[in-house]
């Protein structure tokens, strides 16, 4: 019954179809499914025959409730084939989509017509041959429309897209017309129509079995037309639906023709299984179908937030990357730019002293000196910076840090006159020892000065520059220099360790956040705090363990 997926979905304009039960091939489980499905509603057949004359209950109610529950069925049934059509586009849909429609419909007038249903003859008084012929008319909706699908498969046409909502409407008005019509005809003119059924008169067997003898022949061609051509999952079923309409007129027509017996009841579920077994799959693959979709849509969110969080960390990356660069280069301008300003102006005051009309020389010789030692120290500095990127490379030894402070205020000695500026310094009664790259930490001292200087010569009034040692109680060592310059506001005490924070016109800031990430890799902390009656006193200090 079942083609293989691979084989079946061959075809070329298939493949480019979106997958639904319409083209969807059957999986071989699905096959053996619907095989043993038909097998069960033989074996049901079979058990059933032998008692099929076994009068039942006559339950009045049961028709209307029954057709009620065909109704439902075979109207969500002809929905969602109608929807199957205007995605795939395919006549042949459209065809069986409209007669699953008649189905729903025409089991409606055939409620009405059925004498006991609604009242004891039949709405219209119309009399059990109306609902006979209605009968007929029903069952032979279902085979109808199927060889007409069966014929329309063959054709590749699709419909225009613009033409598939009409092409619905027109179907839905049609089919509404001809079972209007139909139920009309029946029951106006009755009379004029052959007895094909009577309860109490016994019937030649031509007439008892003429409908299902007709309904069978048509059963038998689409049976016939739609076998071998049967491809997709829908097929598989259409088999299935109509092979147990097929059952029900064997059973309730042409082996025991009668009511509310055995075989009769038997076809009402016939009945039932033929017009819900096609919703039912329908239902069960959409929802397949959706919980393959969400779960491929699941997959590709993963995807995409897998590949979002490559791309950012990619972007990290390249921002840390670019963030080093920048860092380096502003951490060199910002280090060699003091000692090459020293330089410079020592060489004019050099030149200064060659340019007398008696030449200075020694005064000259002291100034290339001290520009000598500026140039050796931009180059240690450099290093320094290097050593501290590549942070395998530290140079640490043991140094004394009022030494230390000394030669950074000597660096500064011209600056500090210039300015007026006085100096205090403070050390320690014992020789404070530390050990770490002195040349960092020199930088640091360089750097905390520069910016106390640059400070106080903004603001009128006593100008003095405090720098201290001492040690603390756990044996650390502490620094503080501080100033009585313009201070900082508040709300910047933290900010000013930020990279690239300045308030200076001509400021990098770099150089805080250079001093606290040295001072950190020695173990110590850095911060600010304000001086009394103005200025900031910045401190730091290094670890026991560097001590
Ligand atoms: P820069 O000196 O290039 O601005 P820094 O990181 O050394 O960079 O300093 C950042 C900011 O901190 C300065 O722009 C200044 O506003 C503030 N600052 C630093 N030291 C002092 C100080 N001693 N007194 C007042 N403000 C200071």
């Amino acid at each position: 019954m079942t083609e293989s997926r691979d084989s079946a979905l061959a075809p070329a304009s298939r493949i480019t179809q979106p997958l639904v039960l319409a083209n969807i091939p059957p999986s071989p489980g699905q096959g053996r499914i619907a095989r043993a499905f038909l097998l069960a509603l033989l074996v049901i057949l079979l058990g059933t025959w032998p008692f099929a004359a076994i009068r039942l209950p006559e339950v009045d109610a049961f028709v209307p409730t029954l057709a009620a529950a065909l109704f439902v069925s075979d109207c969500v049934t002809a929905a969602l084939l109608f929807a199957q059509f205007s995605i795939l586009r395919q006549w042949a849909l459209l065809v069986i989509a409209s007669g699953y429609l008649f189905s729903a419909l025409i089991v409606i007038a055939h409620a009405l017509t059925f004498p006991g249903a609604f009242t004891p003859t039949g709405v219209l008084g119309s009399g059990l041959q109306s609902a006979v012929w209605l009968y007929w008319f029903w069952h032979a909706g279902l085979p109808i429309s199927i060889i007409g699908y069966a014929l329309l498969k063959d054709t590749d046409r699709v419909a225009d897209a613009r033409v598939t909502r009409r092409a619905i409407s027109l179907s839905v008005v049609g089919v509404f017309a001809l079972v209007i019509g139909l139920f009309l005809f029946v029951t106006h003119f009755e009379h004029l129509l052959p007895i094909l059924f009577v309860d109490v008169r016994p019937l030649s067997l031509f007439r008892r079995t003429i409908g299902g003898m007709v309904v069978l022949a048509l059963g038998g061609i689409a049976l016939w037309l739609l076998w071998p051509r049967q491809r997709s999952l829908l097929d598989q079923w259409l088999i299935v639906a109509l092979c147990a309409l097929l059952l029900e007129v064997a059973l309730a027509s042409v082996l025991s023709a009668g009511r509310y017996n055995l075989a009769w009841y038997a076809g009402r579920f016939y009945q039932l299984v033929t017009a819900t077994v096609v919703m039912v799959v329908l239902l069960a693959e959409m929802t397949r179908l959706y919980a393959s979709l969400a779960r491929s849509n699941a997959m590709l969110q993963h995807e995409r937030k897998r590949l979002q969080r490559a791309i950012d960390a990619q972007h990290r990356e390249r921002d840390a990357r670019l963030m080093t660069g920048d860092a380096v280069a502003a951490t060199i301008a910002h280090e060699v730019k003091q000692p090459l300003a020293a330089m410079i102006t020592r060489s004019e005051t050099g030149l200064r002293w060659l340019d007398r009309a008696v030449p200075e020389l020694h005064m000259a010789r002291t100034e290339f000196m001290k520009i000598a030692a500026d140039g050796h120290r931009a180059a240690a500095v450099i290093e320094s910076i290097r050593a501290n990127f590549r942070k395998d490379e530290r140079v640490r030894a043991s140094f004394d840090v009022d030494n230390l402070i000394e030669e950074a205020i000597s660096l500064f000695e011209d600056d500090l006159k210039s300015h007026r500026i006085l100096v205090k310094v403070e050390r320690s009664a014992r020789p404070q020892r530390v050990i770490g790259d002195r040349i960092q930490l020199q930088q640091v001292l360089l750097n905390l000065i520069t910016n106390a200087i640059e400070a106080m010569i903004t603001v009128d009034g006593p100008r003095e520059l405090a720098v201290s040692s001492s040690l603390s109680d756990d044996g650390d060592v502490l620094i503080s220099v501080a100033d009585t310059g313009m201070g900082i506001a508040a709300q910047d005490l933290q900010r000013v360790f930020d990279p690239l924070f300045t308030t200076k016109s001509r400021g990098m800031g770099m150089g805080l956040s250079i001093c606290r990430s040295i001072v950190q890799a020695h173990d110590g902390m850095l911060w600010v705090s304000p001086n009394a009656p103005r200025g900031s006193i910045f401190q730091f200090v290094l670890g026991a363990k560097t001590a």
